[in-house]
């Protein structure tokens, strides 16, 4: 089985005590599962560079500098210690109007860099009950990977459900297995190999009560926590049961 990742959205949450608290919290837990941590990127700074866990941003330019207001680079993001960082998240194609194809830049731009891009996918209520969820998740998954199957080796995918995140209503574990099997069957279109050496993880109301039957399926490698996540003793109970 592939090493677990348990990955931490604090999205626009937190403070430098908690970045206190959980690099406390975390050092208790061994190596058998890699955590990350993606705080807001002003905290990245805040954390010690003793901690048994990686850091990541919350999104990432496409340019690598220059007049781009607001926006960070990947230099930026590694100079702030950070390896990963999300790109995609369903929250940014909504509110800062992503589109799937300034998201594959993104992930060419992380890998480029030398960063770990983890893709954001997902669908809306709507899409599930209409029964297009497998053709909104290619969609996405093609847009990145059709014409770059290449950044697949070096990419971690999280899939969350957009009707999941943060409304306390997780996918149960045999519907996310059966999505997390189609994505990655579909991109083993891609790249066979490395479809088999990816880490897929679920996101969308993860919490100490559900994480253990998540994790025992085959095709979950991890989870994208968010509100959980800020909640310290929570996020380490997440990691204990992924093994
Ligand atoms: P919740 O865990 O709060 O549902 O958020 C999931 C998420 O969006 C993580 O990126």
């Amino acid at each position: 089985a592939l090493k677990p990742l348990i990955a931490a959205n604090w999205k626009m949450n937190g403070n430098r005590e908690l970045v206190s608290t959980v690099t406390e919290a975390v050092a208790s837990l061994s190596a058998a599962v890699d955590v990350l941590v993606c705080p807001p990127a002003t905290l990245l700074p805040v954390f010690k560079a003793q901690r048994n866990f990686a850091l990541g941003g919350q999104d990432v330019s496409a340019a690598q500098a220059g007049a781009y207001t607001g926006q960070l680079s990947v230099a930026l993001l590694k100079e702030a210690s950070a390896s990963y960082c999300l790109v995609g998240h369903s929250e940014r194609r909504q509110y800062q109007f992503e589109s799937d194809s300034l998201i594959a830049q993104k992930v060419a731009a992380a890998i480029a860099g030398g960063i770990t891009p983890v893709l954001c996918i997902g669908e809306t209520l709507a899409e599930r009950q209409q029964e297009k969820t497998e053709q909104v998740l290619a969609k996405q998954l093609a847009a990145v990977y059709a014409s770059q199957p290449e950044l697949l080796s070096k990419s971690v995918i999280a899939y969350e459900p957009i009707w999941a995140i943060g409304t306390g209503e997780s996918a149960t574990p045999e519907q996310a297995q059966l999505t997390h099997a189609f994505i990655r069957a579909e991109l083993s279109r891609y790249d066979a190999e490395a479809a088999t050496q990816l880490r897929i993880l679920y996101g969308g109301s993860v919490n100490a009560a559900n994480s253990a039957a998540l994790f025992a399926q085959p095709d979950i490698n991890g989870a994208l926590v968010g509100g959980a996540s800020l909640k310290p003793d929570e996020f380490v109970q997440i990691c204990l049961s992924a093994k």
